[in-house]
């Protein structure tokens, strides 16, 4: 998609600092951090919102959640605890509308969210 944000992270576009990279999906900070860890875990293929997550491309879901919890290990937030947030749609706060999984922790975090 020539006018996402992300998709123009994944092409190399748009600058940011990597945490992880393969074939399928990409890991870099957020650029507005709400937490000490701020990850911001993308699929590669732009998938517009959790909306879009249908049988033929669902098995990416699985896969990034893999990669958040190698990240949270190596992040040294796995034991203290963390949360994986996807905002979806207007009222559920999603800005970019390629599907992504922002990890965040290393602080206490509150609920409910606003
Ligand atoms: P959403 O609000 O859609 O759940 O999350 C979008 C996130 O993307 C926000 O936390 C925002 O700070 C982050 N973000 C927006 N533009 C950029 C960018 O150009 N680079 C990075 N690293 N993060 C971005
Ligand atoms: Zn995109």
């Amino acid at each position: 998609m020539t006018d996402c944000i992300f998709c123009k992270i994944v092409n190399g576009e748009i600058k940011t600092t990597l945490i992880y990279e393969d074939d399928k999906v990409l890991a870099f900070n957020d650029i507005d951090p709400q937490a000490p860890v701020h990850i911001l875990v993308i699929p590669k293929e732009h998938i517009s919102s959790i909306n879009n997550i249908n049988e033929n491309n669902h098995e990416i879901v699985g896969y990034i959640y893999s990669i958040i919890s190698k990240l949270a290990k190596e992040k040294g937030i796995a034991d203290k605890g963390y949360r994986i947030v996807s905002n979806c749609g207007q009222e559920g706060g999603q800005t970019v509308d390629h599907l992504h999984f922002h990890l965040l922790g290393g602080r206490n975090l509150q609920w409910p969210p606003g």
